[in-house]
């Protein structure tokens, strides 16, 4: 690293490849993409520790299906609760509506409650088996810069206040909310926060009570509550303040319990260990990338909390992100693929937000009987055109405008995420299939060879990326060379079939590239 930051970034030599500015969720779920990807890269925390208050509380199917591909989920799911309901009910225990989640065609749990810090302390570790990811705590990025040649960040020892420069191709900016990086790259931020405060309790569970295990949203006349069982023995309650209360009135244990009375909850089922206030903002950045810097997380999109997916949300747009900044590194794709990232992402971070808000509408209801609420969750599914009861998290992501090639429509394949079913090799070793697709650009055909399916020049672009070739073979058949995939339940081949192609590329974030029938050549 250089000490001196007066000298041209073109005539130095760079110290990474990649520099994550924080060490957030967004930032260590980058961190271990770009580490199994073998990709020099250095991270600066300001803070020495993980941030102790827990604020995320969910994950879904998606986000585990990423943590997979590092290797993490096994490991992240032993920590994890299965959430399977959503329950709103009144204060008196009537039963207003229940929703189950569905089974996910992902090949993970469709939702699990967690405890952050523990799940952020998991990422950390496996970050630590990549010998080319360098994390250094104690560091506040304080200026970034950037060039022809690379971005030069420099970074201030909260302790001692040395500074330095440190340069790198790509600087990824997972600062969260308040981004000083957005902020000095002068990025508006746009959108709103909205107005009603929320008081948050984490409590630790010292005897069960009943339904303890379900999440509910308390929606009644009197204030609306979610209840939230966190996992590993945590629990959380979220309360919104009227517009005649201020923190003021919820400063001291007493007045916490006496919020907590009105569902049962006394010092005998839990012990309070912190709260705080959050207002929810509903913002996002006006571009994500600017050069060689690119905002991820809450640096460049907020949402309120109640559809769980703000986290998630970062941690999808590192997913997104770093196999094209792979690409790019290795010289095999070009610069532009990178614009594809908020061209793909930020679509969806919207729907997602939308849902949230309604979510949040709903939440906020003093309900007068169950008809209104259905009436409302009614409308929210059907605005996204999903049926009752699936919930609105059920839909399987896609992705519109973006590195793939050929026209959208319902039923291609193409923007879509693969189903994740259990396969086995020809050699009877039975799995899930990301764990045959690995990092790599695959292309499965059904009961064909699919390379045989590509003109001589589709092929040549397809192998200069290093795409595998497999074909998928009923398991009821036999399988006909040393790669084939055998599809254990069909439904991988119905999935094909579903979506009427006999061939697709499978990128590495696992999203459908290019289909048979729309064309298979690369995306430009
Ligand atoms: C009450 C509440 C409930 C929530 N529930 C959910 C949920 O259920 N599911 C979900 O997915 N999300 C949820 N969220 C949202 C979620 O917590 C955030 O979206 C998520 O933490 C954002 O992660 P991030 O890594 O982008 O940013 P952050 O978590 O804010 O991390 C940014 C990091 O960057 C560091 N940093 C900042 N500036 C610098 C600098 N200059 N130099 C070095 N380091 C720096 C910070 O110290 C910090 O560690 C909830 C949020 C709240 C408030």
């Amino acid at each position: 690293m250089n000490t001196a930051s007066n000298q041209s970034n073109s005539e130095t030599a760079l110290d990474a490849e990649v520099i994550l500015v924080g060490y957030g969720p967004t930032a260590v779920a980058a961190a271990n993409f770009l580490g199994a990807y073998g990709i020099k890269t250095i991270a600066f925390e300001r803070y020495k520790d993980i941030y102790a208050r827990a604020r995320a509380v969910t994950v879904n199917d998606w986000t585990m299906r990423c943590f997979q591909s590092v290797g993490l989920d096994a490991d992240l799911l032993k920590d994890m609760d299965p959430t399977n309901t959503l329950l709103w009910k009144t204060y008196s225990g009537k039963e207003l509506m229940r929703i189950n989640l569905n089974k996910s065609t992902l090949g993970q749990p469709a939702s699990s409650m967690i405890y952050q810090p523990v799940m952020e302390q998991t990422l950390r570790t496996g970050v630590e088996h990549h010998a080319c990811v360098d994390v250094q705590f104690g560091k506040q990025v304080t200026h970034v810069s950037q060039d022809a040649h690379c971005a030069s960040v420099e970074v201030a020892d909260v302790e001692t206040g040395v500074t330095t420069t440190v340069r790198a191709r790509y600087v990824l900016a997972c600062d969260g909310g308040s981004s000083g990086v957005r902020t000095q790259l002068d990025i508006p931020l746009i959108g709103s926060t909205i107005n009603t405060l929320w008081v948050v309790i984490d409590a630790r569970v010292k005897k069960w009570w009943p339904e303890r295990h379900i999440l509910k949203f308390w929606s009644d006349k009197q204030r609306p509550v979610v209840d939230i069982p966190l996992s590993l023995g945590n629990h959380r309650w979220e309360f919104p303040l009227s517009d005649k209360e201020s923190e003021k009135d919820f400063e001291t244990k007493e007045q916490l319990w006496k919020m907590l009375s009105t569902m049962g909850i006394t010092p005998e089922h839990v012990e309070i260990h912190q709260h705080a206030f959050y207002r929810h903002h509903v913002r996002r950045a006006a571009r994500w990338r600017e050069g060689r810097v690119f905002l991820l997380g809450d640096a460049a999109h907020m949402m309120p909390p109640w559809a769980g997916q703000g986290m998630q949300s970062g941690i999808r747009d590192s997913f997104n992100l770093c196999w094209k900044l792979r690409e790019v590194i290795k010289g095999r794709l070009p610069e532009s693929v990178l614009d594809t990232y908020e061209s793909e992402r930020a679509p969806n971070v919207a729907m997602i937000t939308d849902v949230s808000e309604e979510l949040g509408r709903v939440i906020k209801m003093t309900m007068t009987g169950p008809e209104k609420i259905k009436a409302m969750v009614g409308g929210l599914l059907s605005k996204l055109k999903l049926p009752i009861p699936p919930s609105p998290l059920d839909k399987p992501p896609t992705i519109g405008k973006g590195w793939i090639t050929g026209a959208l429509s319902g039923k291609s394949a193409v923007g879509q995420m693969i189903a994740q079913p259990r396969v086995s090799t020809p050699a009877g070793h039975r799995c899930r299939l990301d764990d045959l697709l690995g990092h790599d650009f695959v292309m499965l055909g059904d009961e064909v060879d699919p390379a045989s399916l590509l003109s001589v020049q589709e092929r040549k672009a397809w192998d200069s990326l290093g795409t595998r070739y497999i074909a998928v073979r009923s398991a009821v058949g036999s399988a006909r060379g040393d790669t084939d995939i055998m599809d254990m339940e069909g439904t991988l081949l119905n999935w094909l079939r579903q979506r009427q192609t006999k061939a697709v590329v499978v990128r590495p974030d696992r999203f459908v590239a290019a289909a048979y029938g729309t064309g298979l050549s690369v995306p430009k």
